[in-house]
């Protein structure tokens, strides 16, 4: 190690601590912190997103990576790949500019807020109109080779560009939406009445605890609380922090967000620890965390095999719910399908159509073919051809999501992306594993775990999620693994063909 990585990964190591002091201020602020300090928790995070900011962005940062030469060694040369991309990223970017986003931001938060409670998208427009700008502005400063969305959406998933997407998702599009609306046409046949009966929040949370550690979720690195939106936050491989909420009158809400966000935390909990506070030893992407949460959540926590092992358990925990429904109809009601108009309560089947839509307005929104003022219609229509619904105000619309007021454009692939990789991912598990179905219907989980860990989350950043995907399964990204689990669970699920 010479002298110049040694400073090097110092700076790194720091700018890591202070992301995991902010990660913790906002674990506490979406679970304790009492309603009456949220102003001065803002400033505690503002102060800290400045101090990353002047660290990332320093000068003496840009010449200790420039005075630092690459080795041919994996951990010491992905660090300083990923020092070279944020303090690009950061340094192209104007003082003025990032506290701009960040003021306009922050109100259009508010506006958003208010205008989705009054149905009111006039409110939100100016808003963002602004944002918009700003948006492209950093965009240009921060530079790209095909779209200005893809210098966006490169902060949230490295790598990833719009012209390898928009097939990737046209495929995918052209395939779901003739499953969905054959689902559509048969869909009362699944009833999940038994799911809206009444269940004990404290039970609830009894049972997230159990089922988290079935999963795996090691406690003695990790918590699991209470909170509004569902989110897991880490500081590192042994101390993650998973939070859920619970609906006493929908069983699936706390369980599979529990499970999501655990499955997030797997992530977490597989990293590195050697390599705490550096690339090495943080997760890839957005997609690829995403896949996580999503391959716990879906095919592992949605499959009979967990069930057959888990479920008498279960209806001892809720005897009144529970007692006399048996498991094919309980399996049958956690699978249910059904499109609708709200992302967040979309099923798996349907859950994708609602991003790819997501990303081709938004996409429209940056290069400017689509305006503010044309988005109610331009969301309705396209929800319509999509999922064969139309909202019926802007609330349940273009209003629903919060990322856009956050400024997040290019976020939403990422749930896509993570689901492709998911079925990609556990399709090669499956294989290499021998039969993953017969070891959850024994309580076994650990070997998923570990093939994960090995395979996937010991890697830190060393490879960008494309790369990794392929390394792992041996071939590039696609949606034909997600279409063959979709298919060869759903469609016997519903009867089709
Ligand atoms: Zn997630």
């Amino acid at each position: 190690m010479n002298d110049s990585y040694a400073k090097l990964l110092e700076r790194i190591i720091q700018i890591g601590r202070l992301q995991a002091v902010d990660a913790l201020l906002e674990w506490d602020q979406d679970t304790y912190m009492p309603p009456k300090g949220i102003d001065a928790r803002a400033e505690m995070c503002a102060q800290m997103a400045v101090m990353k900011h002047d660290l990332q962005a320093a000068d003496a940062m840009g010449d200790l990576i420039a005075s630092t030469a690459e080795s041919g060694d994996p951990v010491r040369d992905t660090n300083i790949r990923e020092a070279r991309r944020n303090h690009a990223r950061a340094s192209r970017v104007p003082v003025d500019l990032v506290e701009n986003i960040s003021r306009v931001s922050s109100l259009a938060r508010s506006a958003w807020a208010t205008a989705r409670k009054d149905d009111n998208f006039a409110a939100f427009a100016p808003h963002l109109t602004e944002l918009l700008k700003l948006k492209r502005s950093q965009a240009e400063a921060i530079g790209f080779e095909g779209e200005a969305y893809d210098a966006l959406m490169d902060e949230f998933e490295p790598g990833a560009v719009t012209a390898d997407i928009v097939p990737l998702f046209r495929d995918l599009r052209e395939q779901l939406v003739p499953l969905v609306s054959a689902i559509g046409e048969v869909s009362d046949r699944i009833d999940d009445s038994v799911l809206r009966r009444h269940y004990p929040a404290n039970v609830q949370e009894q049972l997230c605890k159990r089922l988290g550690a079935a999963i795996c979720f090691d406690f003695d690195a990790g918590r699991l609380d209470r909170t509004v939106h569902p989110f897991c936050m880490s500081m590192g491989p042994r101390d993650v922090r998973v939070t859920t909420r619970y609906d006493e009158r929908f069983f699936s809400t706390a369980i599979f967000g529990m499970m999501h966000e655990v499955g997030h935390g797997l992530y977490e909990q597989g990293l590195d620890p050697a390599h705490q506070f550096t690339p090495m030893g943080t997760a890839t992407s957005l997609g690829m965390h995403e896949s996580q949460s999503r391959l716990w959540e879906n095919m592992v926590g949605r499959s009979k095999p967990f069930w057959q092992f888990q479920y008498a358990g279960v209806q001892e925990m809720f005897p009144d719910a529970l007692g006399n429904v048996p498991l094919e109809t309980f399996w049958k009601a956690i699978n249910k399908v059904s499109p609708s108009l709200i992302r967040v309560e979309a099923d798996e089947v349907t859950y994708n159509l609602h991003i790819i839509m997501r990303f081709e307005l938004e996409r429209a929104l940056i290069s400017g073919a689509l305006s503010v003022e044309d988005l109610p219609s331009a969301w309705a229509a396209k929800s319509k051809e999509f999922l064969g619904v139309t909202p019926p105000d802007d609330a349940s619309g273009c209003l629903q999501d919060i990322h856009w007021s956050l400024g997040g454009f290019g976020y939403f692939p990422t749930y896509t992306l993570g689901n492709l990789y998911a079925a990609q991912l556990f399709e090669k598990a499956n294989t290499d594993l021998d039969n993953l179905e017969a070891q959850f219907a024994r309580g076994e989980i650990q070997p998923l775990r570990e093939w994960l860990r090995e395979h996937i989350h010991q890697h830190g950043m060393r490879f960008r999620a494309g790369e990794l995907c392929e390394r792992v399964t041996g071939k590039a990204l696609s949606p034909a693994p997600f279409m063959r689990y979709l298919n060869g669970k759903y469609k016997p699920l519903y009867d089709l063909d």
